[in-house]
């Protein structure tokens, strides 16, 4: 019976970093000035699992089309990218605007966060 160390199991080799240089590393499409997709961009260290199960650490920048998330509370899901995450559900702006103008959300004076009214 083979034995794992807690940790050791996740990471049977501590990956070293992959330098992704200007490239996205999720879409690895180049995220460099003048290539459409500078702005925005972040830095991006993230591990990548292969459908194999091999590991490897990125090091690189995100693009602005990768960084969006769903909204939780359009029907369609809308990817938005200046979403707001209001005690665990992520709002797109729309619906965040919707609900602070219907009320069930309130925007907390002393911290500026968002959050459902019970
Ligand atoms: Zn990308
Ligand atoms: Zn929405």
């Amino acid at each position: 019976m083979t034995r794992y160390i807690f940790g050791q199991y996740a990471h049977p080799l501590k990956p070293e970093a992959i330098d992704f240089g200007e490239k996205c590393t999720e879409c690895k499409r180049d995220t460099s000035f003048g290539s459409g997709l500078f702005v925005n961009r972040i830095p991006s260290q993230m591990e990548h699992e292969s459908p194999d199960g091999e590991f490897e650490l990125r090091d690189g920048w995100m693009c602005w089309e990768c960084q969006q998330v769903e909204c939780d509370q359009c029907p369609i899901g809308e990817l938005t990218l200046e979403y707001q995450i209001v005690d665990g559900t992520i709002l797109c702006p729309n619906c965040l605007d919707e609900q602070v103008r219907v009320g069930s959300i309130f925007e907390d004076p002393d911290n500026g966060f968002f959050h459902y009214r019970d």
